[in-house]
């Protein structure tokens, strides 16, 4: 069996809910709502892959990145080269939401070391929520739960199951709410463990 190329952005989704990712990735469901279109509006300029030079960093922008070793493909918004070395930076046009967008820079790092054969100790996310850049430290830990997470939705798109609705207050920022239903899913869900559980008595 081939088994699915993971892309980098399905690490932001699974974070944010499993169900969101895997009604994206698995079954190819989109819709936009007001955050979606602010974050492609601020987009805008690191999509246009124009590159830049200044103050001694050169700048690339919307770099096409990949690893064989990991299943991993996606794209980098920017990569930065300093005195040789180079960091990833992942631009978020909101503010930090747990530790998605630092899954999500460890990725790009990880594809970029295989790529180039270079070691990444360090990235940057950019929040323009607060206009803040913050260094993200490329440990042990984080690969390890890139990695996790990885096989995680690779199981997850294999499998092919619809993870239950959690139903929470996720669900009101969530651009597929009209498609995914969580009240009704996760009403549905319910009635359905609760007769399994009779059934079994
Ligand atoms: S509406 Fe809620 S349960 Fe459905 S995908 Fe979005 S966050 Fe997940």
């Amino acid at each position: 069996m081939i088994e699915p190329v993971i892309l980098i952005s399905a690490l932001e989704h699974y974070e944010y809910c499993e169900r969101q990712c895997a009604l994206i990735h698995g079954d190819g469901v989109w819709a936009d709502n007001a955050h979606t279109v602010r974050g492609t509006r601020a987009h805008r300029r690191v999509d246009s892959g124009k590159h830049r030079r200044e103050r001694g960093v050169l700048t690339l922008r919307s770099i096409p990145l990949w690893s064989e070793h990991l299943g991993l493909s996606g794209r980098a918004d920017a990569v930065e080269i300093r005195d040789g070395d180079i960091f990833p930076v992942e631009h978020k046009s909101g503010t930090r939401h747990g530790r998605a967008a630092d899954l999500q820079v460890c990725a790009q790092a990880m594809c970029l070391e295989e790529m180039l054969q270079v070691e990444i100790p360090s990235g940057f996310v950019w929040y323009g929520g607060p206009r803040r850049r913050e260094i993200v430290v490329l440990d042990a830990h984080l690969r390890s739960a890139v990695v996790d997470v990885v096989t995680a939705i690779r199981d997850q798109m294999i499998s092919g199951k619809l993870p239950a609705a959690p139903n929470d207050s996720r669900c009101d920022q969530c651009q597929l709410e009209p498609h995914c239903l969580p009240h009704v899913t996760a009403t549905a869900d319910r009635i359905a463990r609760r007769t399994a559980e009779e059934l079994m008595v």
